[in-house]
């Protein structure tokens, strides 16, 4: 793939993409449609704020700057952007329609596909969303157990049930919060808690099998437990580590099976679509009066198809896939933590996390949360063609080269922020202004 900019020059324009930005802040609150993807997450004026195209592990801006991307659509682009496997199959699909009066045969190919894939799956439903499914899946485990309590950590979309406990919480009616409750990631104990506190009442635990943090050993089993135990339903939010993690999800590669799962992202490498799969008592409830969940654009036959080509893809690939994703992953790691303890910033900012996500931390003199230092690895990162927000999300389009040039950008990058913690003026070669917190960060999602 070639380069008209130079990986290593610092001086690319993103003229346009600020331009772009003020248009869009006339007509777009917030300037974008998805958090991760706002300005508010990168460095405002240096930072490219709108996508062109993209292919492989990279995508080209307004300006025409080249990036190798570590955020791939926020977790979709699992087999890199534009495969031609998956857009083939949409633009076949397409010659024939993708919305009808009644549903395409499609639906069924591909729920019999996630059957045979996911361990917890028996049955399956559609939907466009991450939220849809999460959102349902609280839904359907009160309806099943006639239970009211949902306990639940980090972030599952902005549904009320999950916000109406947040730092995120305004618009949001306080009662709507009185049976949500939250618990801390791999804190066992304080899931004990909830159940001690409303006995015969917790319908649900929902839980990401892994985010940024990775479950320590046993808790995940422990949730099990304590959910048989005490007759409540266990929900694994796949949306993001489903396809991605390995072929059945976070619940396979980590060997627990939960009652209800939710997908999303990774199923269709980027077409819009998301999925609930789980025990087939539980998800008859659908069956039930009084339990509703439709969609007009659910079951949407175009991505259907580009579903039932990416889980064919990553089913004959397999080993190649998520080998891949793993080297990335690990490489992309290894190689911060080394850079970092190079330059002696190891105590100020690391890499960490299972592979298929690994997040970076920054932290100030004492510890905490350090959003200008974050902002200055940024700036200097996409100034050099490097594109993330914080995480690395590896696609199985990533190549040896792309590792090489990260941690060569890498290098160059942590070696600016050594010299700014030395002469500590972090804050005076930001160009823009700093990133923001993010809505996982507000759900303690980070
Ligand atoms: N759950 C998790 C774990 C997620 O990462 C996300 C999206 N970032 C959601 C739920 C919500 O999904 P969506 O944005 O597709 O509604």
């Amino acid at each position: 793939m070639s380069r008209d900019v130079s990986l290593y020059s610092p001086d690319r324009s993103t003229e346009r993409s600020q331009e772009l930005l003020e248009r869009a802040r006339g007509v777009i609150p917030g300037g974008a449609q998805t958090n991760s993807k706002s300005p508010s997450q990168f460095v405002r004026g240096v930072s490219p704020t709108h996508a062109e195209r993209a292919e492989g592990s990279h995508f080209w801006d307004i300006d025409g700057n080249e990036y190798i991307d570590y955020l791939m659509a926020c977790g979709p682009a699992i087999l890199g952007y534009s495969h031609p496997a998956v857009d083939d199959a949409v633009r076949d699909q397409l010659n024939h329609g993708s919305m009808f009066s009644l549903p395409h045969a499609l639906q069924i190919e591909v729920a019999e596909a996630m059957v045979e894939l996911v361990p917890c799956a028996e049955m399956v439903r559609f939907g466009k969303n991450g939220n849809d499914v999460t959102a349902l899946a609280t839904k359907l485990a009160r309806a099943y157990t006639d239970r009211d309590v949902i306990a639940t950590a980090g972030y599952h979309g902005w549904p009320d049930v999950f916000l109406s406990a947040s730092d995120s919480a305004r618009g949001i009616p306080a009662g709507v919060g009185e049976y949500t409750k939250r618990f801390g990631y791999n804190d066992i104990e304080s899931v004990r808690e909830i159940f001690a506190e409303h006995p015969e009442n917790v319908a649900a635990i929902i839980a990401t099998a892994a985010s940024a943090e990775t479950p320590e050993d046993g808790f995940l089993e422990d949730l099990r437990e304590l959910a048989d135990e005490h007759g409540a339903l266990l929900i694994f939010d796949e949306v993001f580590t489903g396809f991605r993690f390995a072929l059945g999800g976070a619940q396979e590669l980590f060997g627990v099976t939960p009652d209800l799962a939710c997908f999303a992202k990774a199923m269709a490498n980027g077409y819009p679509i998301s999925a609930i799969a789980g025990r087939r008592d539980v998800m008859q409830t659908l069956e039930e009066p009084g339990v509703t969940f439709s969609m007009t654009y659910a079951g949407e036959a175009a991505s259907l198809a580009a579903t039932k080509a990416t889980l064919e893809h990553l089913r004959s690939n397999e080993d190649e896939v998520y080998g891949r994703i793993f080297t990335v992953g690990d490489a992309i790691r290894e190689g911060f933590n080394d850079l970092a303890a190079d330059h002696g910033i190891d105590h100020r900012t690391s890499a960490f996390g299972i592979a298929p996500r690994v997040v970076t931390r920054f932290t100030d003199a004492e510890g905490d949360h350090d959003t200008h230092a974050k902002s200055l690895f940024l700036q200097e990162a996409h100034k050099r063609g490097v594109f993330l927000s914080g995480s690395h999300i590896p696609s199985a389009a990533h190549t040896d080269e792309d590792i090489r040039h990260t941690l060569e950008v890498y290098d160059r990058v942590l070696k600016i922020l050594a010299e700014a913690i030395e002469n500590d003026d972090i804050e005076e070669r930001l160009e823009g202004k700093p990133v923001g917190t993010s809505i996982r960060e507000r759900t303690g999602d980070r």
